[in-house]
């Protein structure tokens, strides 16, 4: 498979340290606010690349941090931190957002069939281990003391912008940029490990280290649970393209200042969705969620769709009409899986089932073509084999793509199948559930309780979800 890897600007041959063991970490959420579909873009890539990894025989292991300290509003190392400003929001305790926001997002993920990682750690879980790398660094003199917290220091690197070409000199301003200068660094670009000048009094989460009570910076986590999880040599990290500079920068750093050698050699980086007003942050205020596209009443599974139509490798910008060009797509191609004869039991055997999985492998092998990989499911349905062969590669491509195919359409054979009832009945029905819905929102339950009895013997069985109640007749 190749890679666009962001260290070498290139498309590379993807080889994992190990022949067919690959170790893939990934930066995970903040986790005080809901994760907006901008920030699942890059966890559904994430997700296709690890299931087509699986797909082509590797062993994969996957980590995730979760970010529940440390992460300060802005990514250098100034303004509030992002846990304290979401739990003021509230007014809960930090805790309580870490583990609310947590679960919203594996939520959010099962939605969209994003698998979780096999290894999942909260920073505040790791704090000793945190501790123990910075007392590493500052013995082998790559960090120091100065102002009661401990920086990395950037000086000490033969070359610390590793992902792009610009001139240092350039960066720095932008590192400078609106941004207060802290006058205990030694260098401009030096980053802290651990505070304990905490500007904020009210910091919630502290803790006891050899250089005082305090808090460790954002990007240590990332290189002390990739070590302790995956080992000394890490083959692919992930992330979106925002987490380039200076988090994966910084963790490179920390990660081979400590090992003393290189740490991974891929570098997997997902473009931002924008909206026509620029990209989707979360610190914006006004952002779209999961919850929001089902109030609307998409499925999220169309949301996925719509990301593997395009490149991961390009920015993409979010729209309605977009979404719904892809609502229409999806239905059509479930329709035609609907078509096909689900009691046909013939397999993908031969050469012509063998020519379609070439072309997804092809597609998916060229830098994770997604878009591509995509049309290669319209390929097995216009080839002339069994339907069951279609099935069963549809099945298989579906393993890497997670579009829910033959679910999706076993649903569309059953409503086809379905008695239809006549036009008078559909009205009553359909001014029933409108009544049952007033008399919930008014808490009758007991008259929503009667409504739903006197449906059910008429043979209606009633569904509420969260876009409203469906039914079905017989
Ligand atoms: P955060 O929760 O802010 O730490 O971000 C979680 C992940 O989402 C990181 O990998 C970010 O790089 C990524 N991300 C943030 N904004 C966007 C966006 N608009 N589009 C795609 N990915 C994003
Ligand atoms: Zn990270």
């Amino acid at each position: 498979m190749k890679l666009y890897n962001s260290l070498t600007h290139e498309k590379e041959e993807f080889i994992p340290h190990e022949p067919g063991k690959v170790k893939m970490y990934t930066c995970g959420p903040t986790v005080y606010h809901f994760a907006h579909i901008g920030n699942l873009r890059s966890y559904i890539m994430e997700d296709v690349l690890e299931k087509y990894l699986r797909y082509a025989g590797c062993d994969v292991t996957r980590a995730m941090n979760i970010t529940d300290v440390g992460h300060l509003t802005s990514d250098a190392d100034t303004g509030e931190d992002k846990m304290l400003k979401g739990a003021k929001r509230e007014k809960k305790t930090v805790m309580e957002i870490a583990r609310f926001y947590t679960d919203a997002f594996f939520a959010d993920c099962a939605k969209l069939n994003v698998k979780r990682p096999d290894i999942v750690v909260p920073a505040t879980d790791c704090i000793a281990d945190f501790i123990k790398m910075i007392e590493d660094l500052l013995e082998k003199d790559y960090a120091y003391i100065s102002g009661g917290n401990v920086y990395f220091d950037t000086s000490k690197l033969e070359k610390y912008y590793v992902f792009n070409n610009f001139e240092a000199e350039d960066l720095e301003v932008g590192v400078r940029e609106g941004v207060e200068e802290d006058t205990s660094k030694r260098n401009k670009t030096d980053f802290v490990l651990w505070f304990t000048k905490s500007k904020f009094d009210d910091q919630e989460l502290k803790w006891d280290s050899p250089w005082g009570v305090g808090y460790p910076g954002w990007h240590i986590e990332c290189s002390a649970i990739s070590v302790n999880h995956l080992g000394e040599y890490l083959d692919i990290h992930c992330g979106g393209i925002d987490n380039a500079f200076p988090h994966h920068t910084n963790e490179i750093a920390q990660s081979e200042a400590y090992l003393g050698h290189p740490w991974c050699n891929y570098w997997f980086h997902i473009l931002h969705l924008n909206t026509s007003s620029g990209k989707m942050s979360k610190s914006k205020g006004e952002f779209l969620t999961v919850s929001l596209l089902e109030e609307k009443g998409y499925d999220p599974i169309v949301y996925r769709f719509f990301c593997l139509q395009s490149h991961y490798r390009k920015s993409l910008v979010f729209s309605w009409e977009g979404l719904d060009n892809a609502v229409t797509a999806y239905d059509k191609l479930i329709a035609r899986i609907a078509a096909l004869n689900p009691e046909d039991k013939s397999t993908a055997d031969g050469e012509a089932a063998d020519a379609l999985r070439a072309t997804f492998r092809e597609a998916m092998d060229n830098d994770l073509n997604t878009s591509l990989g995509v049309t290669a499911l319209y390929d097995v349905l216009k080839a002339s084999i069994p339907d069951g062969a279609k099935l069963a590669l549809l099945a298989e491509f579906d393993a890497v793509l997670s579009l829910n195919l033959l679910t999706a359409a076993e649903r569309v054979r059953e409503e086809n199948a379905a008695p239809k009832a006549d036009g008078a009945l559909t009205e009553k029905i359909e001014s029933m559930i409108a009544e049952r819905a007033a008399a919930k929102k008014a808490k009758d339950y007991a008259r929503a309780d009667a409504i739903r009895a006197e449906l059910t013997a008429m043979g209606v069985t009633l569904k509420d979800t969260p876009t409203g109640t469906e039914y079905t007749i017989g």
